[in-house]
Order: structure tokens, then sequence, then C-alpha cells
């Protein structure tokens, strides 16, 4: 029968086109499908045009999941020097920004061609605008219908990713198959996403709105030290997106604006040594200018630092190293990069993918609950999971 295939995978992202790659490569026939008219969208849109994807020292450390150890199987079965080795065969230039974050030199398409091209050598079958109107099981096979057409296959693996997005194609579809075999789902949020503010902390985000600065962002005793950004809406940057992962609404956060410098004893130590010096003067040798001034101006600090009482040095130490504040929530799956939470990974085993009560049924990528950190360790998972359900579909 024409629509017998060994393996369906359902969404053409990253995770999709790595496993149709894989089971390709075994021999095994695959139709690999996607409701939208363009396939792998956020790969296209991901690291600015350029594709942060992987990064060189991926760790399980990087992930965040109810099982911290999930993930450590996949990583080891495909590495980030599996996929530089495939980027390389591609010749597609690349460049580690910082932190060990490859990005592409020229535009993320060239990794989009090279998955396609992989996937075109193996005769690997796509189908854009692909709806499935439902998902069935009946003795071995998995039947999956669109427009009144069934195709059938042995291994159903579902690579539909997260909600972050959805404007380019990021459905529930995942998580609604999830619960059809019943399997648990560990609650969703956005993550990698911008914090929003209220009242006074709003009304200072828009004052500085645009400016960037090294900081320290803390919850608990999780913390990251990356660029921050003050927006109209609140506050965003590789350090906010970071915590924004482990964040809940009524969680505060605790943001050192100078991290390298004790501004209590820098601030004492200039009292006794350089009483004349002017405070603004003196906190614009640690601060963006518009910052220092600001805080000054809202706080009433003014004239050399001999005219402050210690509660106000205090009071400004305070300020810069160990400012608290409780978001009022963040920018949602309009602007989140990633969802945190997903198929529990309880269901699935670490090896192969695979749904521990449901043999042919796999679960890959971001649907999955492993989300990793900013700076291309969610685009390793999505390589390192397909490929490891590619070699057991
Ligand atoms: C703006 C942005 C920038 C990012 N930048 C980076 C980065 O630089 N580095 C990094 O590591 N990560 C980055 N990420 C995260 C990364 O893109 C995702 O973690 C990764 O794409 C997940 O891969 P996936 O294959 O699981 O899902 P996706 O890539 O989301 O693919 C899912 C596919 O399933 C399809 N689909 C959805 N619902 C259905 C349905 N009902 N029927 C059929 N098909 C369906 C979708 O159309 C899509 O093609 C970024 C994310 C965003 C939003």
């Amino acid at each position: 029968m024409s629509n017998k295939y060994d393996v369906i995978i359902i969404g053409a992202g990253a995770a999709g086109m790595m496993c149709a790659i894989e089971s390709g490569k075994r021999g095994k026939s695959v139709l690999l499908v996607d409701h939208a008219a363009k396939i792998a969208e956020k790969i296209r849109i991901s690291g600015g045009g350029r594709c942060n994807f992987t990064n060189i020292n991926t760790n399980p450390k990087n992930f965040i999941s109810q099982n911290p150890n999930f993930s450590i199987s996949a990583l080891n079965q495909y590495t980030p020097d599996d996929f530089i080795e495939l980027i390389k065969k591609h010749n597609i230039a690349y460049h580690e920004k910082t932190l060990g974050q490859l990005f592409c030199d020229h535009k993320s398409q060239l990794i989009i061609d090279m998955l396609l091209s992989e996937c075109n050598q193996v005769n690997v079958k796509i189908k854009k605008c692909f709806v499935v109107d439902k998902v069935e099981k009946v003795n071995d096979d998995y039947i999956v219908i669109n427009n009144n057409d069934k195709y059938f296959s042995k291994s159903l693996v579902i690579a539909s990713g997260g909600l972050s997005i959805p404007k380019i194609g990021a459905t529930d579809f995942g998580y609604k198959i999830a619960s059809q075999f019943n399997l648990n789902i560990v609650e969703t949020q956005p993550a990698l996403v911008p914090l929003t503010f209220t009242d006074e902390i709003l009304s200072l985000c828009n004052e500085l709105s645009g400016l960037s600065l090294n900081a320290n962002i803390s919850q608990g005793n999780i913390s990251f030290e990356e660029g921050m950004l003050f927006t109209h809406r609140g506050l965003s940057g590789p350090s906010i997106l970071q915590i924004s992962s482990y964040w809940s609404q009524g969680d505060s956060i605790n943001i050192n604006l100078c991290p390298r410098d004790n501004l209590g004893e820098i601030l004492q130590d200039k009292k006794n040594t350089k009483p004349k010096q002017n405070i603004i003067s003196i906190l614009c040798e640690f601060l963006p200018k518009r910052l220092a001034m600001i805080i000054c101006d809202k706080n009433k600090f003014k004239g050399n630092i001999s005219e402050l009482s210690k509660q106000s040095l205090d009071k400004i130490n305070n300020i810069i190293n160990s400012w608290h504040v409780t978001p009022k929530g963040s920018e949602g799956y309009r602007t989140a990069e990633v969802t945190r939470g997903g198929v529990d990974t309880d269901e699935i085993s670490s090896k192969t993918m695979m749904c521990r009560n449901h043999p042919g049924l796999f679960f890959i990528g971001e649907v999955v609950d492993v989300t990793g950190h900013l700076g291309g360790y969610n685009f390793q998972w999505a390589w390192s999971s397909g490929f490891v359900a590619g070699q057991y579909t």
C-alpha cells in the first residue's frame, strides 16, 4: 500500500529532520509531515538569523527537567562534535561568539538546506501543509489521518515542538497526542522570555529603555551573569531570559547591576579617601551614566560623598549590588524562545526516546520535558534526541 511507511514523523523542525535523516540512513522508509507551508521556521529565525546551532560546552547541567539525568544518554550518543562534523561536511562557515556558542557566519537557512539535502539523500518523503486530523493505533500500526487519507507506520515520532511563537506554527499537538496515549505532562510555561513589570519599576524600565549592561541575576541558588536590557515592558537580555526559565509567578529575583564590584566597600573607602568626590561621578565609574543619574535622581542622592549618611550609602549599595524586584509576569509564548515542561520523561526511555508503555511511539525535541539554557543547548537537544530516536525507529 502506497501510504505505508516504516516511520512517520510529525513536525519537520530540528528534531524531526534529524530523526528522519537517521531513520533513512538505516534504510527505513520515512514520511516527514508538517502542517506549515514553510518547514523549520524556528531554525531560520534562530540566533538572530544566524542560528546558534550548538554549544561546545554542552553538559546535562545546562538543561532543566524534572529528571536532571534524562538528557545524559542522548547527549552522549550525539554530541556537539557530531553536529559540527555534519556542518563541516556541508562547508558551512561558523564561529564561536561567546561562552561556547557556535553561530553560522551566514544565514541560518544554510542549516535548513543542509538538513533537507541529507533528507533527500536517504529518500525521506516530506509533505508540507499536512494537517493531522487524527492519530489511531490499531494492533501494531499507527495510523495518521489527513483529509480522509490514512497513512500507516510501525513507528510514529512526535516532533511538533513546544508552544512558543504560535505565529510561526507552534501548536499543542504533541501534548494532545501525549494525553491521548495517557502520558503525563509536566506543566508547561514560557521560558527564555523577557519579564514584565508594573508601577515604578516599569516607569524606570521605560526611562532606561534600550540601555544594556552586564548584570548578575539570581533566584535562590541559581544565578546567571550576562547582559541585561531595559525595555518598554520590563527587563530582557540573556541574563533575564536565563533566569526566566526558573521563574514562576510571584517569585522575586535579585539583580546585581555591578557584579564585579562591592559598592558598599568602595563607597565607604571613597568617603574616607576622597570625601569631596561627587556621588554621581563615583557611580558613573561603575554604571552607565544614564542609569547612575536616574538612581541618584529617584533616590535624591546628590552632592559630595561626605554629605551622604551611612544609611544612604547602604541604600545605594543595596540598589546596585542587590536590587530585589518581583516581576508582574512574562511576555508569554508570543516571544518566549522555548517552552518549559512537556511530556514527562518518566514516560520515555532516555536511551531510545520511545515511550515505555507504547512500543513504536517516540517523543523528541522541545515537546519533551527537557529545556536548555540560552546558548545553543536547545538545538543540541533537538539534534541529540532526534538522532537517538532515529536509531530505534
Ligand atoms: C526566536 C527564537 C530563537 C531561537 N534561537 C535559538 C538558538 O539560536 N539556539 C538554540 O539552541 N535554540 C534556539 N531557539 C529554540 C529552538 O528553536 C527550539 O528549541 C528548537 O527549534 C526545537 O526543535 P523541535 O524540532 O523540537 O521543534 P520546532 O523546531 O519548533 O519544530 C516543530 C515543527 O512541528 C511543526 N508542527 C507544530 N504543530 C504541528 C501540527 N499540529 N501538525 C504538524 N506539524 C506541526 C511546526 O510547524 C514545526 O515545523 C530559538 C527559538 C526561538 C523562538
